[in-house]
């Protein structure tokens, strides 16, 4: 599916309906993470490289069940990924913030409330970054916009503020919990060199996202690619931006 960079009009359109289909399902907004391939200009959604290089993300954590399942199969593993976390699951879950640094992650930002209509943009990345900076001493550099929208006045706020937006190129549908094979199929069959993979680690029950960590790496490993956090990925692309 193709949206984002979105008039604010149909930006606001998009978010009444989510309201409405979030209240009429009575699940909470922050579980309806809303799909989008997003090859937006001006965003960072891949790396342009020939190298079999992949990188993992993972949103809406630090959880405090879901998260340590998927640190310790990447450490089991081997892998360092890419972690967009909430300011205010950071706040209320310090010590994984802290693993997450420790184990040689990276800690993106992923706004505080997981506002979709992302109403108090900059106060939320500032707010989000002072939490992860005060646990870790570490500040974020990436934004992830919760849903993956972004208009062009955000895209330039943000930029303004000294994040690089960055999104994905491959979705693993792991919100959508369809089964740990669809989860592992999903991100396998859609992977090239340089691609950002979208996953999650919080925000809603993550055990098929979890089960399907482990065979989506060793998957990637067996055709070849190697994985890195978004920083690394970003260093091998060779487009100037
Ligand atoms: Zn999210």
């Amino acid at each position: 599916m193709r949206i984002v960079v979105i008039s604010r009009r149909r930006l606001f359109l998009v978010l009444m309906f989510l309201l409405t289909v979030g209240g009429s399902l009575t699940i909470t907004l922050s579980s309806l993470t809303t799909p989008s391939l997003v090859r937006a200009p001006g965003t960072y959604y891949m790396a342009n490289t020939q190298e079999k290089v992949i990188a993992l993300t993972f949103d809406d954590g630090p959880d405090p069940i879901d998260t340590p399942a998927v640190l310790n199969i990447l450490k089991e593993k081997n892998v360092r990924a890419t972690f967009f976390v909430l300011g205010k699951a950071a706040h209320d879950n310090p010590d994984l913030l802290k693993r997450l640094v420790i184990e040689g992650h990276e800690i993106g930002n992923h706004s505080f409330n997981h506002d979709y209509q992302q109403r108090r943009l900059v106060e939320e990345i500032i707010k989000t970054d002072q939490e992860v900076f005060a646990t870790t001493g570490a500040h974020t550099y990436f934004y992830r916009p919760p849903g993956g929208f972004v208009s062009k006045i955000q895209l330039e706020t943000v930029k303004n503020n000294g994040h690089i937006v960055a999104l994905w190129s491959v979705d693993s549908k792991d919100w959508r919990n369809p089964g740990v094979k669809q989860i592992v199929d999903n991100v396998i069959k859609n992977a090239f060199p340089g691609a950002i993979i979208l996953m999650h680690d919080g925000g809603y029950q993550r055990i098929q996202t979890v089960k399907a960590l482990g065979p989506i790496i060793d998957a990637l490993r067996d055709h070849g690619y190697r994985l890195a956090t978004l920083s690394e990925l970003k260093m091998l692309d060779s487009e100037i931006k």
